[in-house]
């Protein structure tokens, strides 16, 4: 049984370049569910000039890791960056995040999830971030297409997965938070 009083980890999130507050604000409840844990905004970070592949127009995500790496702070169990730049690996055209789950941070874009519908937006925002914090964790890709883990190649699977983990994942998920406590 737990403690109504225990305190619940923290999971930070920063703007990273001009970032909607509007939608950085939605991002909490849906996190805050998702992974039972309080959800607390932090300063914003420069998007750095040397991430920039002008040749690709992109953001190289993993540059944008590095940065969050060095803002991340011990009181927070894990860190997500907001952009809403086109983001890339070398291996591939775009993506929408990346998660790190040896320095404990993850960051996504909203830039490739605008809708005319608002809600839609606001939901996979949600669905991205949840899911590149499910890597911070060191949670993989799942092969049911209902979970978040779920690896998107499109919007349409985006819409699809939603914000659920399913109970394999979550189950994993609870062992991997209950063994970063107890070390
Ligand atoms: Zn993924
Ligand atoms: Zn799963």
């Amino acid at each position: 049984m737990t403690p109504k009083h225990q305190t619940r980890p923290v999971i930070a999130l920063a703007p990273i370049g001009r970032v909607s507050s509007t939608q950085i604000e939605s991002l909490a409840t849906p996190l805050r569910k998702a992974l039972d844990a309080d959800v607390a905004v932090t300063a914003g970070l420069e998007l750095p000039v040397s991430a920039f592949d002008p040749r690709r127009g992109q953001y190289l995500s993993t540059a944008l890791l590095d940065l969050l790496a060095r803002a991340h702070r011990p009181e927070w169990e894990r860190l997500l960056g907001v952009a809403d730049v086109d983001l890339y690996v070398p291996e591939l055209n775009f993506v929408f995040g990346e998660g790190d789950p040896r320095r404990g941070v993850a960051v996504f874009s909203l830039a490739r999830l605008r809708s005319s519908d608002e809600a839609l937006f606001h939901r996979r925002s949600a669905t991205e971030a949840i899911h590149e914090l499910g890597h911070a964790y060191g949670l993989g890709h799942c092969d049911n297409p209902h979970c978040v883990m779920w690896f998107s190649n499109t919007l349409a699977e985006s819409d699809r997965k939603g914000t659920s983990f399913c109970s394999l994942h979550a189950a994993q998920l609870t062992r991997l938070r209950g063994q970063a406590i107890h070390n």
